[in-house]
């Protein structure tokens, strides 16, 4: 594997949790400081609760749906929303590739720091990789190969896999971490007041004005994150390092108000960042021969509701286990190329709602007046529950081949009593293995059917009265590839979807 960011580390893992051990290089000799994400939103905080990885992040108690978001720098208040599947997790990137590295290198991952990429060969029986290190040039034959490295990944150009989509000049982004002064103060409700701002800024979403975008979160008592967005400003330039007094000059065209700011103490991020512009882009395949791309490096995108981290370690997931089963021998005829098949269109909705949602913010009165529409349809609760769900990607269903309700879908964390006790299927998850929940109380013999999968696929009896199902059958991912309902099981569609997803029985 080339890149060991957080996608790359999260395959790593997957991979080893699924018996294999890939060998990771990156070119980085340690972490890069560079302020990227600030948390994650969606479906992933769910998935890193399947691992366990939740509080390690910070997360405590259960993951629970959040009762406010932003689409577009449209506040959503889902707490009426049925179902609402957003997620959040405040964690900064630095924490969350220092967690997985630790997980890495728990799993006892081959990871080579120092170590960039620089060609490959693929062949139909392997890839040679070649990559220099601090002993100079060297090469290694692996099975596959899966490009992990970024927006600007080697292995995709290399690859030849087309990136298509739009790089647009617009907005020019300004990110500090900042100490407010004084005449800032805030509402009951929390919202800040910016002395010379007619609006008060609520913290933590995008606020529209009609100069540009702003932001305004509290990330502790001595650090504010403060940016601004800005459409149709001249080119900044990239030679000179951005400043306060230049975020401070975007403030008051964005807001009228002018503040002095100055610099949140250390170990909070030094500086400004500058964003000139942004890419949409998504790999035209994310296979091709033994070639593979995940995170970054199949998908780009603005940054707006943190998209990036949701889509790539999903893409990790997914990828994990097929790719494992693959090299173990198991998988069945496809099952690599669903990776593809699957993840693909998720990316396109991500680029679409993402280059939505940058054109929602964007300044001018036919934008206004389109926003004028969209803040009417989202009265609607089911309008609120729709974009909640894609933006978490829990609109997802996948192709499968099962008429249940809950099948193709992430499963529910539903808690089930077996005879160790009370247990959420989060738990149950944490070995990344498949899992069949058989809460029928044995009928149909569902177990019996899957005993030629045991080397593959875990069993529990368990017992949940409230369940929407009788059984189901787990992928390493979390998503279900099969269902039935109590008192109609169906031990022929249950060993169908074994064969499909989980290859031929054994013994
Ligand atoms: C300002 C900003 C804010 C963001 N905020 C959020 C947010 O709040 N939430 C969210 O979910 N996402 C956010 N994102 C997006 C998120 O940071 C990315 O989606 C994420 O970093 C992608 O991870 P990755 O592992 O795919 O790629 P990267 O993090 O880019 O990692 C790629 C790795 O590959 C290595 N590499 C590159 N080339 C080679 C080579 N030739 N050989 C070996 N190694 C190589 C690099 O050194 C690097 O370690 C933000 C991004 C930015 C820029």
């Amino acid at each position: 594997m080339a890149g060991a960011g957080p996608v790359g580390l999260m395959l790593a893992c997957e991979l080893a949790l699924a018996g294999v051990r890939p060998v990771v290089l990156d070119r980085l000799t340690e972490r890069s400081t560079e302020q990227k994400a600030n948390g994650l939103a969606g479906q992933v905080v769910r998935l890193l609760d399947r691992r366990g990885l939740y509080e390690p992040l910070g997360g405590t108690g259960t993951p629970q749906p959040v009762p406010r978001f932003v689409f577009g720098a449209f506040p959503l208040d889902l707490r009426e929303v049925e179902d609402n599947a957003l997620y959040t997790l405040l964690a900064p990137q630095h924490r969350i590739e220092a967690v997985l590295e630790q997980r890495a290198r728990e799993l006892g991952i081959d990871l080579r720091q120092g170590c960039e990429l620089t060609g490959f060969t693929d062949t139909p029986d392997g890839v040679t990789v070649e990559y220099r290190g601090p002993d100079g040039d060297r090469r290694l034959r692996a099975r596959y190969l899966v490009g992990a490295d970024g927006g600007r990944s080697t292995v995709r150009k290399l690859a030849g896999i087309g990136f298509p989509g739009v790089t647009a000049p617009d907005p020019v982004s300004l990110t500090t971490h900042a100490v407010l002064p004084d005449t800032v103060r805030t509402t009951d409700t929390g919202a800040f007041l910016l002395p010379g701002c007619p609006t008060p800024i609520a913290p933590f979403t995008h606020t529209r004005t009609e100069h540009g975008v702003v932001v305004v979160a509290p990330v502790s008592p001595d650090a504010t994150i403060l940016a601004t967005m800005e459409w149709g400003r001249p080119a900044a330039d990239e030679a000179a390092p951005p400043t306060l007094d230049e975020l401070r000059a975007s403030l008051l065209r964005v807001t009228g108000a002018d503040l002095a700011l100055a610099p949140a103490p250390a170990p909070f991020p030094q500086g400004v960042r500058r964003q000139a512009g942004h890419n949409t882009r998504l790999a035209d395949r994310y296979r091709q021969g033994r070639v593979l791309l995940v995170g970054d490096a199949a998908h780009a995108h603005a940054a707006v509701g943190g998209p990036g981290l949701n889509l790539g370690l999903q893409d990790a997931a997914n990828l994990g286990w097929k790719l494992a089963a693959d090299v173990r021998g198991w998988a069945p005829d496809g099952l690599l190329d669903s990776y593809h098949g699957e993840r693909h269109p998720i990316g396109a909705r991500v680029y679409m709602h993402t280059q939505a949602q940058m054109a929602l913010m964007s300044p001018g009165p036919g934008i206004t007046a389109i926003r004028a529409l969209f803040r009417e349809l989202l009265a609607h609760p089911d309008n609120l529950g729709r974009i909640a769900a894609l933006m978490a990607g829990g609109d997802v269903r996948y192709a499968v081949d099962c008429a249940h309700p809950l099948a193709g879908r992430f499963a529910p964390d539903l808690t089930v009593r077996t005879s160790q006790g009370a247990v959420r299927l989060a738990e149950l998850a944490r070995g990344a293995r498949p899992l069949l929940v058989d809460l029928t109380g044995g009928e149909a013999g569902l177990a019996d059917r899957a005993a030629g999968w045991k080397d593959r696929v875990d069993a529990v009896a368990a017992d949940c009265p409230e369940a929407p199902a009788g059984a189901l059958l787990l992928r390493p991912d979390g998503y279900v590839t099969w269902a039935c309902d109590a008192g109609a099981a169906d031990p022929e569609g249950l060993e169908r979807a074994l064969r499909t997803w989980f290859g031929a029985p054994r013994g």
